[in-house]
């Protein structure tokens, strides 16, 4: 049944898509593309590995890791998506090299204005970047965007949200940061999410 083939690998391939331009797709990703249930995506990531979807995988990996240590490891899941060790391990060292880069170039970010001169909006507090009210900014900023538990998981390649609707208005949810402020930081994260997609096979160890 070759159609029958074709048509569920084409599913697969919009929700575990093999480019970066895949990801900025409008389609559902992930285990939310199957119908019925949703899956855990333990179970998803095994069940690629045992029908060697190789293209499909390090979105696969990134799928059930980006949820965090303890879903990887949960102890209460049914035999299909438990883990075998190996691929928990990959799972595992994948998971703290993302964090480690999230945290690291996040900060780098939205702390260290790497090359770029004082902010010239009036009134941002990104114009004198040591202040207090530009780093209390800063950590709003960036607590929200990484989120605070260590390996609770990882958001690196989703779209962070710099705004926050407050009485109606569009503001940056770092107390009084300029858009154009956000507007660096928001390519500074794209490039980020690039760069991240780049690493994925290297960083679950899918490199032949
Ligand atoms: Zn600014």
């Amino acid at each position: 049944m070759p159609t029958i083939r074709s048509q569920i690998l084409e599913v697969i391939r919009g929700a575990y898509p093999e480019t970066f331009e895949g990801l900025g797709s409008s389609k559902p990703l992930g285990e939310s593309v199957f119908s019925g249930q949703t899956p855990h995506p333990n179970e998803v990531l095994n069940l690629f590995v045992q029908q060697r979807l190789t293209p499909a995988l390090p979105m696969a990996y990134y799928m059930a890791t980006r949820r965090g240590v303890n879903s990887l490891m949960d102890g209460h899941l049914p035999r299909n998506a438990t883990l075998p060790p190996e691929v928990l391990q990959s799972a595992i060292r994948g998971l703290i090299a993302l964090r480690e880069a999230e945290l690291n170039e996040t900060h780098d970010l939205i702390f260290a204005l790497k090359g770029s001169r004082p902010c010239p909006t009036p009134n941002c507090p990104s114009r004198t970047p040591t202040s207090p009210a530009a780093l209390a900014a800063y950590h709003k900023v960036f607590d929200r965007i990484v989120g605070s538990s260590q390996l609770g998981g990882t958001k690196v390649l989703q779209v962070p949200e710099f705004y926050e609707d407050r009485d109606g208005e569009l503001q940056c949810i770092g107390p009084g940061i300029c858009s154009g402020c956000v507007e660096r930081w928001e390519s500074g994260h794209a490039e980020l999410r690039k760069k991240t997609w780049a690493a994925l096979t290297g960083v679950f160890g899918l490199k032949d």
